[in-house]
Parts: structure tokens; C-alpha cells; sequence
């Protein structure tokens, strides 16, 4: 960390901060310049706060050098983070995996019915909320426990995984005994305590980037998992609120590779939140492959326009059943396979 100083800073001043640096434990070496004065910040671990530095007096701006995490980072770990689940599927490291299954646990007929058609399709992975977030509070809010019971009874019967969200400390617990992948959605990236408390679970954590978070507040909500010992994260980029009403939300392809560039940890494509229409989410799962996406969460439906909640963007199964076939060629094109299920089709 640099600690530039004001033009004017006094001896006084530029004192002043070497000794609150000293005495934060760090060790403060001053570089006298032509027009003012830095103070480099050595041994930053990141675990320092620039905001207690950029209030002294006389300082103009703290520039961080060093990232501001540490166990999700590239830097401190080269090697892909590789996450197995109990079904065999592997995330991360190289292949492809699909995640597939409704917005919302409606009934066990509509899970039968997916579990068994994404599962033929090659889907390794049965997703569906049980506990939904809901903009309105009158809309659907979710079967609760029972839904958790009725996933995990559709995935056993095909060999899936099955991940779905927690959206308090309450429904963590009851996901942590039910699913094999806790997610933890856009609205609660920053939820520091559901972080923390997903962070003390040993169940792999499905992280979506939150509707305006920058790529380094979503590493840092990643981090807060990592720091409480659970480094089986899995990074979701799920589409940013913007201001064109043409897509429900603007997908940031371009954070896949910017992700992987800074962290070992698996990123996966959420292209039907990402764009709200199911004829789009072909087309961008496709480019998902292409830029270098670890595996995508897609929404399906045996009835999409009977569907309580995202009806819009659920593919029917048709479709996904397309949608495999087509992503398989474009891994084969990039070298990036798609892993598929080995059920008995
Ligand atoms: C979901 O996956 O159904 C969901 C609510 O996603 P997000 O948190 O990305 O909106
Ligand atoms: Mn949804």
C-alpha cells in the first residue's frame, strides 16, 4: 500500500502517519519525491484498512498495490480449486458441468419430471428453490423444507447433486443437511453473517455476484467463506442491474476471464437470470463455453407458462435437451468438454 501525501504535508504530518502505520504492526518507509512525499505501507497482508490511513492528516490518497484477498486469490494459489461432489460431478479444472432445474420447487411431479429429463440430457446437477427471494412479498415464496425433501428425493432417483439457495441462517442449516451445494444469491452476496455462517458449513457454497457488485466486493464476499475455512466456492456471474430494458439484467461475460485471471476458484454462467428470455439463453450459455465458463446454472421447466416463478426465462425440455447438444460443440471447439452424466439413458 503507497500513502501519497499532500503537496504541502508537513514534517509533522508525514510523522504522524509513519507512526500510526508502526503502530497498526506494519512496517512505513517514506519516499521523498520532487513534489510530495509517499509512504509505502510494507506487510500488508490485506487485512489493512486503507480508510483509517485515508482520514489522517495531510494525506491525499492511499493507492492499494496488494489485493485485498488473500485465500481466494490467484496470487497465494496458482492451481484451479477443483470441488467434488458426492455424485462423482467435479466443478472447476477444466471441463464443463450443467446445473439445470426450475426457479421454484413447485410439486414433486414438476421435479420427477426434470430430474429425469436433465439428467438424460447429461445435466450432472438438479438446482431449484425451496427458499425463494422475492421481490414482492406476495409473490411465491418457496415449499421450504419440504421442497429441500422433494430435490433431494428427484436427484437420488438419477444419480444428481443437487444445489439450492439459503437466504437465511434458519434455511442455511436446513440446505446444508438437504443439499449438496448451498447458493447463496445475488441479493445476499453481502450478507456478511449468511457468508460467515456458509463459511462454518463444510458443503461446497454457489457465491452469485450480487446486482451491483464490482468483481473485487464479489471476491471479497468470497472471501469472507474462505476465511471461516470453507474454500469450496464456486462463483456465479448472474447479469448486473442496467439500464436497457431489452434483457432483465446485463450479462458480464467479460468476468469470467477477469475472474479466473485473479482467482483459482471455479466460475460458472447464469444465463437465464443474466437474460430473462428463454430464446436468449441458447445463444449466451453458448458464449458462456466459448470465454471459458467452468459450467452453467440454466432454469427449466416441464411447463414454463405454468411455472410460479420465472416462467419467462425457464427453457421447456425440449429445448434443453438442445441446448446440451449444442454446448457440447462448441466445448469440443474450445477443448473445454462438457461433463455429462453417466445415468443410463
Ligand atoms: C435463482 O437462482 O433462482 C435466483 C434467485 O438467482 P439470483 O440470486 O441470481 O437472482
Ligand atoms: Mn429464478
Amino acid at each position: 500500500m503507497l500513502v501519497v501525501m499532500q503537496h504541502e504535508a508537513t514534517q509533522e504530518q508525514i510523522e504522524g502517519v509513519v507512526t500510526a502505520i508502526r503502530n497498526m504492526g506494519y512496517e512505513a518507509r517514506p519516499i521523498p519525491g520532487a513534489q510530495r512525499v509517499a509512504i509505502g505501507l510494507l506487510g500488508n497482508d490485506g487485512r489493512v484498512d486503507p480508510s483509517r490511513i485515508e482520514g489522517l492528516s495531510g494525506v491525499t490518497e492511499v493507492i492499494q498495490v496488494s489485493l485485498p484477498y488473500k485465500v481466494v486469490g490467484r496470487e497465494w494459489r496458482p492451481d484451479d480449486t477443483v470441488i467434488t461432489l458426492p455424485n462423482g460431478a467435479k466443478i472447476g479444472g477444466g471441463s464443463v458441468v450443467v446445473m439445470a432445474g426450475p426457479c421454484a420447487v413447485e410439486s414433486e411431479a414438476q421435479l420427477n419430471t426434470t430430474a429425469a429429463a436433465i439428467a438424460a440430457a447429461g445435466a450432472t446437477i438438479l438446482r431449484g428453490g425451496a427458499f425463494k427471494p422475492r421481490t414482492s412479498p406476495y409473490a411465491f415464496q418457496g415449499l421450504g423444507l419440504e421442497g429441500l425433501k422433494l430435490l433431494r428425493a428427484a436427484a437420488d432417483r438419477h444419480n444428481l447433486a443437487v444445489v439450492t439457495e439459503a437466504i437465511d441462517e434458519t434455511s442455511l442449516r436446513q440446505v446444508a443437511e438437504w443439499a449438496d451445494i448451498i447458493q447463496i444469491g445475488a441479493r445476499n452476496m453481502q450478507n456478511f453473517t449468511l457468508l460467515k455462517a456458509a463459511g462454518q458449513t463444510r458443503k461446497p457454497v454457489l457465491l452469485k455476484r450480487g446486482l451491483s457488485a464490482t468483481i473485487q466486493e464479489w471476491l471479497l464476499a468470497a472471501e469472507y467463506i474462505a476465511a471461516e475455512g470453507n474454500e469450496q466456492i464456486i462463483l456465479c456471474e448472474r447479469g448486473l442491474r442496467s439500464f436497457d430494458p431489452n434483457t432483465r439484467n446485463l450479462l458480464d461475460i467479460t468476468a469470467v476471464p477477469v475472474v479466473k485471471q485473479l482467482s483459482h476458484l471455479p466460475v460458472i454462467v447464469d444465463p437465464s437470470h443474466g437474460t430473462g428470455r428463454r430464446e436468449k439463453v441458447l445463444p449466451v450459455a453458448r458464449a458462456a463455453v466459448a470465454v471459458g465458463a467452468d459450467g452453467l446454472i440454466i432454469e427449466v421447466h416441464p411447463k414454463p407458462e405454468e411455472a410460479m416463478s420465472d416462467g419467462p426465462q425457464s427453457l421447456t425440455l425440449p429445448m434443453f435437451d438442445e441446448l446440451m447438444i449444442e454446448i457440447a460443440k462448441v466445448g469440443i471447439a474450445v477443448g473445454r468438454p462438457i461433463s455429462m452424466a453417466t445415468v443410463a439413458k
